[in-house]
């Protein structure tokens, strides 16, 4: 999609502090970390969010899952928080697919 940041991001029409990336997805930090760690990973291909996943996602879901664990064992991040936000009541602002990699800090519980 044409206006969406994310799709940019992964066609390099706009910056993005790059950690990871492949044919299907992409990581970067965040440009507003809530923890000393924080990176997004994304599909390239343009997925609205959880609710948007078709069974044709399944393999791409499983892959994106397999590259935050390789990026975990990279920064040596022993201990981290996944998050996907999916609508805008749980939070979420940019409206593509992505999966939050928080870490190097206590995490509380339950989220706010
Ligand atoms: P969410 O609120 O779950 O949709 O998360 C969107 C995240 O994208 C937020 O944490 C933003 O700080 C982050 N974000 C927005 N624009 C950019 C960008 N251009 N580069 C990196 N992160 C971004």
């Amino acid at each position: 999609m044409n206006d969406c940041i994310f799709c940019q991001i992964a066609k390099k029409e706009r910056n993005a502090r790059i950690v990871f990336e492949d044919e299907k997805t992409a990581a970067f930090y965040d440009i507003h970390p809530q923890a000393p760690y924080h990176i997004l990973v994304i599909p390239k291909k343009h997925i609205t969010n959880v609710f948007d996943l078709k069974e044709e996602d399944k393999d791409l879901i499983g892959h994106i899952f397999l590259i935050i664990n390789k990026i975990a064992r990279d920064l040596n991040l022993f201990s981290f928080r996944i998050v996907t936000n999916s609508g805008r009541e749980a939070g979420q602002s940019v409206f593509h697919l992505h999966f939050h990699l928080l870490s190097g800090r206590f995490m509380h519980w339950p989220p706010g």
